[in-house]
């Protein structure tokens, strides 16, 4: 009798082949300006700490996004990459830094984030003040904040509103059924209530929130989502797929073919979003200013960066 060959079982699971759609040109020439710029000035970027896909095409059109704060984040997300632990004292100079960087890169939309500080007593609201008017009165760029939830502390949001943001922008991330898991400790009507306050403090201030596709959600979870960020008043919303930024982090549960972000997005347009980006390489902060710009200017559908020939489909704006 022959004996069959003996094939040892693989020591870890194959490894999943992201589907066409997601594969990304190789980097782009012309990323070496921003790089230096963000070195010198000793700032941190959610493009780098998150891993984000989009990097090659946003820096080499001198396109960044600040993540002031530091680059210890005190929330375990599963989803995100930027560190976890111990966070470091604020820097009073990171302000003047952040808005050296933005004259320097000659931006007319700066789009800045946080880590989240839920060691500070303000969650770090007063460096956010800082930071954007320091942006504004040196470049007089239209600034759009991405913020934490500031544990929902209201006097800490009332103040990042204070500073006249154009664009006041916060993430749902996900579902609430998928909160524990992907946004630990977290509230789903805290990012909700927080949406709320910016409209009721400031009815003239857009508002914008997004979440990640593929983390386990079903499309009736996120229609809900959106219903409920449009009973808050919420202008804005970008979809984009979740990407696993390493093994330690949540699992992709499912690649969201593009056409299907299509007919989501032009759900979310029948809900009354005034703009809608919804693709897998939509990000919060991708092509953040010319979303702005299509707002205020009423036109839609638009492809969101039509014609550029290494990136043709990455998502639309609605
Ligand atoms: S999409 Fe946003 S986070 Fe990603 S590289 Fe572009 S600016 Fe940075």
């Amino acid at each position: 009798m022959t004996s069959l060959p003996i094939i040892e079982a693989p020591s870890e699971p194959p490894k999943r082949r992201l589907p066409k759609w997601l594969k990304r040109p190789l980097p782009q020439p012309g990323m070496a300006y921003t790089d230096d710029v963000i070195s010198d000035l000793r700032l941190e970027t959610v493009c780098e700490s998150a891993k984000c896909p989009n990097r090659s095409e946003c820096w080499s059109q001198q396109t960044a996004t600040f993540m002031i704060g530091g680059n210890v984040c005190t929330r375990p997300c599963g989803f995100c990459s930027v560190p976890k632990g111990k966070t470091t004292a604020l820097e009073i100079d990171e302000p003047e830094r952040v808005a050296e960087a933005a004259e320097r890169l000659g931006l007319k939309y700066v789009v800045i984030t946080s880590v989240t500080r839920d060691d500070l007593p303000d969650g770090g609201a007063e460096h956010w003040y800082d930071t954007v008017l320091a942006v504004r009165n040196r470049t007089g760029a239209d600034v759009e904040v991405l913020t934490p939830d500031f544990m929902g502390n209201r006097a800490a949001i009332s103040r990042v509103i204070e500073a006249r943001p154009d664009v006041f922008n916060h993430n749902t991330e996900t579902v609430p059924r998928l909160y524990h898991k992907v946004r630990r400790n977290a509230e789903y009507q805290r990012t909700l209530d927080l949406l709320k306050q910016v409209k009721d403090e400031a009815p003239d201030m857009p508002t914008k929130s997004g979440l990640m596709l593929g983390l386990g959600e079903t499309r009736e979870e996120l229609m809900d989502v959106c219903a409920d960020l449009r009973a808050v008043g919420c202008d804005m919303i970008t979809l984009g797929q979740y990407l696993q930024p390493s093994p330690d982090h949540l699992p992709v549960d499912r690649y969201v073919p593009p056409e299907e972000f299509d007919e989501i997005g032009e759900l979310c347009r029948k809900l009354g979003f005034r703009m809608v980006a919804s693709g897998p390489f939509v990000r919060s902060s991708y092509h953040a200013g010319e979303m702005t710009d299509h707002m205020d200017s009423g036109t839609q559908p638009v492809m969101m960066n039509e014609g550029m020939a290494l990136n043709p489909v990455p998502g639309k704006v609605f």
